[in-house]
Formats: structure tokens, C-alpha cells, sequence
């Protein structure tokens, strides 16, 4: 198909209507190849001012909507998704360089189960119970809307990003103006067709441009009231450092650096299949990565040499290559940086990489899938979010070191131990300080569970009930007899 008509819709959405921004224009780029999709350009001040009047108006009618209409809407939308598989799926590819079977597969079906769950689970919430705490008056909660949320998505996943923080958001009746990455803009753009279809104009608008700008008038502007971001530590950190000015509500869901533990008693081949997969999906570029294997030392020599094996054999290429399994990384720049850490890594006598470690031949932003061997706890290797396709195996020597040395990190969102004992997983899933936990897999997530960090990791839970905990405020109703 040809590229324009791929795109199809790239204006944004405000109060209903589909206007074109009227900043600076910006690259649209395909990271396999490194062509110019197209020229996006970025929403004007004005237009910001615009989307977040457009919410605040549309927020007094939606927010008394029932459960039950805000839920149909949701499902409709999981509907069209589900319509629309393949055409959403072919544009994340094009824009993100991922393979278009994963995109299909794998991230279509769980972001219209996302709607479908909060459709469900809106008009299921619990709480505590009424009661007369004093006497002659009668208590009891509401869980209420906070109002405007601001919803700032990164490249990663794009429509997945949106769906966790529209879902949400809408279910529980407030109205959202969303920002996705100024680098992926395209499937939340073709989302908004379907989305001003559905919903009453103002409910949902889609601005698009960089952070510093039309991120940072979002998160400054009086009328928001909730600012959510999914993105890097120090865009966290400059987000809240914004939203202070006007003590806005923040949901924060930051970087990480999965600790994975192989114990000598894990299932070696499962260990390795299983790094395999979820330390190189998406090119690496997922915060809960399969990235710091920290090995038993009984195991560790085996287990290097099997995991090297089966990385060699992972097959890089374009989103619709046969039997691709990765793809490249989103920009030059962030190919640059993954390569200049494993540059770093290399000058360390401990380190091997046993397998990659260069940037690859030809067209589009693609990294050999990588190894490095040998390292140590406080090597930046093991200490700092690379976000590629690159895992570190540390050598450990009993157990306690290796739950100390997992823990040891300002990140706080995801983790793995594998080993054949039921017992010892639970002791030290109990211990590691992680928001998720996986015993003999990694990166398994399903909506009903929640996802979100603890530490620099952030905080704030995407999916699940407790999501609509976060999108909602308790508040006390109290009645004098
Ligand atoms: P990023 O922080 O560069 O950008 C994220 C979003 O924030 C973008 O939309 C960007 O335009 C916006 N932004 C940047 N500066 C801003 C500012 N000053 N004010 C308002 N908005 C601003 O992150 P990225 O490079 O797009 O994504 C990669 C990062 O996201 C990684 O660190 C990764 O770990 C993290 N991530 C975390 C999760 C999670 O669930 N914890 C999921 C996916 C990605």
C-alpha cells in the first residue's frame, strides 16, 4: 500500500474537529529505513489552549454519563480497533520499524482487551461501606473524576501507551487531551478517527509536538488538573518539578532496569529461550526488558554460552521481512547512545561481549542484538537504562548477593527469578522491590494485573483496578440525620 495511504488521517483532534497544527513542522520518520514519512507540525500554543478549553467544557456532561455509557463507548472502540487490526498494526510498524506480526499479534489484541476491560470494570468498582461513624449522620464515598487529564505517551509503544491512559481516563469520566511522541505520532492520529466518532466532541483531543513545548504548556496550563506521563526519569522529574507550580495530580510511570535472576537450579534452556524473547523485544526499547541477568555461578558459563547462541540466531530486519523477530531502534540518536554504552562497556578488561556490539550495515537505525559478559554490579552496563537491544550478564555467588544486587538499583519497575523451587521463588519474589515480579517468565502482562514502579521508576499503576484508583478521587459524602 502505498505510504500516504497508510497514513491516511495526521490531523489532530480538538473539541471535534480535525485541524492541522500550526507550529513547526516535524520528521515523521520510518526507522528501517530512515525516510520521511512526512512533515507533522507541531500544535501552536493557541491550539494547546484550544484542546484544554475543549475538555473543561465537555467535562461537566461526561462526568455524569453513567458507568453503563461510558463502558459502551469504550467497547464500541475496542470494536472498530479490532476492525482496523491490521491497518493499526501496519502503521505502529512503519513508524515504530517494528515487525508487523508482532504489532498484529501481540499489541492489537491487548490494547482493545485495555478498553474492554476498563468498559467492564468501571461499572464494577468497589469501596468501603456506608455507615453511621457518627452518630445521627450517615457516611459514605464516592469515587469521582479528577477533570482534564493531560496524557503524555512515549515512542515504544505508541497505541498500547495511549489505550493504558485513554482507558483509564475515560472510564472513569474524565475528559483527557493526549500527547503522543513527537517521533510516533501515527497510529494515535488514526486513532482519533475512530475516537471522534465514538465520543462527544471535547472528550478526547489528540495534540501532537515535542515536549518542551507543547508537552510542557500542557503540564503548565491552570485548566489540567492530572498529569500523566509514561517516558524517561528526568522527563519525569521535569514533569513534576512543572506540576508542582500548581500542585497538579501526577501519575508517573518512568524507565527501568529489569534485574532477571537465574538461579543453578533454573530450567536453563526455558532461562535462555525466555531472555531470548523478552530481553530483544522491541529492539530492546521496553522498560521491563529482560536486561540484567545476574547468573549462578554453578550455571554461569553454560548459560553464557547457550544465551549468546541463541541472541546470534535472533533475525534482525524490516517490519515485514520474513521471520523477522526485531527490528531497529526508533532514531539515530538513540542508536548512537545504545552503541556508545556498550562502546563504554567494552573498555572494561571483566567484559566479553560474546555476541554484537555494532551498530548494523546500510539503511534505517538497526543494532546487532548484544551480549556483554563478565560484568560487574557497578559497571554502567548493569546501573543505567540503555533501552536497546543489549543484556548484561553478571556472574553471582549465592543468593542473598543476588537479591541484594538486584535491589540495588534506582529502578523499581520490573524483575524475574527463575529456578525449579517453588519455595525459593516466593522468598525471593517477597524481597525484590520491584512493582512486578515474574517466576519463570518476564514481561507477561495482562490487564486485570497492574504495572508501575516503585523508586526512580515512578509511581501510578496502568491497567487493572487500580488504574481507575488513580483516575479518580475518593471523596466523603456525609448526610445529619
Ligand atoms: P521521553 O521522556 O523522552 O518522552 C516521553 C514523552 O514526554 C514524549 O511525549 C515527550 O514529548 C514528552 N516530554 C518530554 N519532555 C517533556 C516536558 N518537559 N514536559 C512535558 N512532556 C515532555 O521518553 P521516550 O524517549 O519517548 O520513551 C522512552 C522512555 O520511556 C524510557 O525511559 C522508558 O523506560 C520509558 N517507558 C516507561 C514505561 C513504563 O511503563 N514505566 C513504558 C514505556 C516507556
Amino acid at each position: 500500500m502505498a505510504t500516504k495511504a497508510l497514513i491516511g488521517q495526521s490531523k489532530m483532534l480538538i473539541d471535534g474537529q480535525f485541524v492541522a497544527g500550526e507550529s513547526t513542522p516535524l520528521d515523521i520518520l520510518n526507522p528501517a529505513t530512515g525516510e520521511v514519512l512526512l512533515k507533522l507540525p507541531e500544535a501552536s500554543a493557541e491550539q494547546v489552549k484550544q484542546a484544554v478549553a475543549a475538555a473543561e467544557k465537555a467535562f461537566d456532561a461526561w462526568s455524569q454519563t453513567t458507568p453503563k455509557d461510558r463502558s459502551l463507548l469504550l467497547l464500541k472502540l475496542a470494536d472498530k480497533i479490532d476492525e482496523h487490526a491490521e491497518a493499526f498494526a501496519r502503521l505502529e510498524s512503519l513508524n515504530c520499524g517494528k515487525p508487523y506480526p508482532a504489532a498484529l499479534n501481540d499489541e492489537i489484541p491487548a490494547i482493545s482487551d485495555c478498553f474492554r476491560f476498563f468498559a467492564g470494570a468501571v461499572r464494577s468498582m468497589t469501596g468501603a461501606l456506608a455507615g453511621e461513624y457518627l452518630a445521627g449522620h450517615t457516611s459514605f464515598i464516592r469515587r469521582d473524576p479528577v477533570g482534564v487529564v493531560a496524557s503524555i505517551a512515549p515512542w515504544n509503544y505508541p497505541l498500547m501507551m495511549a489505550a493504558w491512559k485513554l482507558a483509564p481516563a475515560l472510564a472513569a469520566g474524565n475528559t483527557v487531551v493526549l500527547k503522543p511522541s513527537e517521533q510516533t505520532p501515527l497510529t494515535t492520529l488514526k486513532l482519533a478517527e475512530l475516537l471522534a466518532e465514538i465520543f462527544p466532541p471535547g472528550v478526547v483531543n489528540v495534540v501532537t509536538g515535542i515536549g518542551e513545548t507543547v508537552g510542557a504548556s500542557l503540564v503548565a496550563h491552570p485548566g489540567v488538573r492530572m498529569v500523566s506521563l509514561t517516558g524517561d526519569v528526568a522527563t519525569g522529574r521535569r514533569v513534576l518539578e512543572a506540576a508542582s507550580q500548581s500542585l497538579k495530580r501526577t501519575h508517573l510511570e518512568l524507565g527501568g532496569k529489569a534485574p532477571v535472576i537465574v538461579m543453578d537450579d533454573a530450567d536453563l534452556e526455558a532461562a535462555v529461550q525466555g531472555i531470548k524473547i523478552f530481553g530483544y523485544y522491541n529492539a530492546g526499547q521496553d522498560c521491563t526488558a529482560a536486561c540484567r541477568v545476574y547468573a549462578g555461578k554453578k550455571i554461569y558459563d553454560k548459560f553464557v554460552a547457550e544465551l549468546s547462541d541463541a541472541v546470534k540466531s535472533i533475525k534482525v530486519g524490516a517490519q515485514h521481512e520474513e521471520g523477522v523477530e526485531m527490528g531497529p531502534l526508533i532514531t539515530e540518536r538513540q542508536r548512537a547512545r545504545v552503541a556508545s554504552f556498550v562502546e563504554r562497556a567494552k573498555m572494561q578488561k571483566h567484559i566479553e561481549v560474546t555476541v554484537g556490539g555494532h551498530p548494523m550495515e546500510g539503511k534505517g537505525f538497526f543494532y546487532e542484538p548484544t551480549v556483554v559478559a563478565g560484568a560487574l554490579q557497578s559497571d554502567e552496563i548493569v546501573r543505567r537504562e540503555v533501552f536497546g537491544p543489549v543484556v548484561s550478564v553478571t556472574r553471582f555467588s549465592d543468593p542473598e548477593e543476588a537479591i541484594a544486587w538486584a535491589n540495588d538499583s534506582d529502578y523499581g519497575l520490573a524483575s524475574s527469578v527463575w529456578t525449579q523451587d517453588v519455595g525459593k521463588a516466593m522468598r525471593i519474589a517477597s524481597r525484590l522491590q520491584y512493582g512486578a515480579t515474574w517466576i519463570n517468565t518476564h514481561f507477561m502482562l495482562v490487564n486485570e494485573m497492574p504495572h508501575g514502579g516503585l523508586k526512580q521508576s515512578g509511581y501510578g499503576k496502568d491497567m487493572s483496578m487500580y488504574a481507575l484508583e488513580d483516575y479518580t478521587v475518593a471523596r466523603h459524602i456525609m448526610v445529619k440525620h
